[in-house]
């Protein structure tokens, strides 16, 4: 990896980091989910960087992907998932953190920052997925919880942001290894029902699939925005806010043509709540394993 690659690795993390912070003491009684989101995003572009994926609190029982475009939420005792990504240049950092606004799920939200921290202190190079996939599991269960296991920590690419491998919140078995130049994210999930989400409800995070022509104006309007995200994750309340609710006519036809991926929020199957925490992990060419989240 190029010392520039890492440096922008590193920015993006830090980036991704402050706002984290910033974001997560917004999340307060009475205030308004989709205005923290705005404010989060308003921060990273005042940092200089530019969001790799929208600002997304998925609460209770949603574990992912929760991104309203008018179902707004006030927040009163909600347990809170904070999910941010930044990106400098396409280089990503993605990073996560769980309030706990009720104050009666402190296991829960330690279970999944055990999990991760204990995960790290085993990366190093030639350690394998099943390992961290095992620390994350032991420690969530320790505490009587389970680790969310169809979700999974994931390689981070220049505009990418799934990319392999696959870093499994479970003893996995995969013997697949951790080597030097590798940037990925870990993930834990800590879930009191089930451990397993499935999709629950209206999709408003959508990635670009296949281009295809399209007639329809606004349509051709939204699709050269889009275009700007250059294939990372984006969201219906960008396009609303810049074009009205009409974005939403043409995210509909885009999504009837089989253009765009939609990625509907993620809920634990039988409504367990579920806390989440995470960090961008780059180990660098002499094997240090340099965590870009933490200042
Ligand atoms: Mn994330
Ligand atoms: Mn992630």
């Amino acid at each position: 990896m190029e010392d520039l690659e890492i440096e922008k690795i590193k920015k993006a993390g830090n980036i991704a980091a402050q706002t984290l912070e910033y974001g997560k003491n917004l999340i307060v009684k009475d205030a308004s989910l989709m205005q923290v989101l705005d404010k989060i995003e308003e921060k990273i572009d005042e940092l200089g960087g530019k969001p790799a994926f929208p600002a997304q609190i998925s609460c209770n029982h949603l574990a992912a992907h929760f991104c309203p475009d008018e179902d707004d939420i006030i927040f009163s005792d909600q347990l809170a998932c904070l999910d941010v990504g930044v990106h400098v240049d396409g280089y990503i950092g993605d990073t996560a953190v769980t309030v706990d606004l009720s104050g009666k799920n402190k296991n829960l939200v330690k279970a999944s920052k055990e999990a991760l921290d204990n995960a790290i202190s085993v990366v190093k190079p030639g350690v394998t997925l099943t390992e961290i996939g095992k620390a994350i599991q032991d420690s969530i269960q320790k505490y009587g919880f389970a680790p969310v296991r169809n979700l999974s920590g994931h390689g981070l690419g220049k505009f990418e942001q799934h990319t392999k491998p696959s870093i499994p919140n479970f003893d996995s078995g995969s013997d697949e290894k951790i080597e030097k130049g590798m940037v990925f994210a870990i993930e834990p999930f800590a879930s009191t029902g089930a451990g397993i989400v499935q999709d629950s409800g209206i999709a408003t995070v959508f990635m670009m699939g296949n281009k295809r022509p399209v007639r329809n104006m606004i349509t051709r309007q939204v699709l050269r925005e889009i275009e700007t995200y250059n294939n990372l994750p984006f969201t219906t309340r960008w396009l609303t806010n810049k074009f009205g609710a009409k974005a939403k006519y043409a995210l509909r036809e885009m999504e009837q043509l089989g253009m765009i991926h939609s990625y509907p929020p993620l809920a634990d199957r039988d409504k367990g709540l579920v806390s989440q925490a995470e960090h961008t992990i780059l180990i660098d060419n002499d094997g240090k394993v340099i965590v870009t989240t933490k200042m």
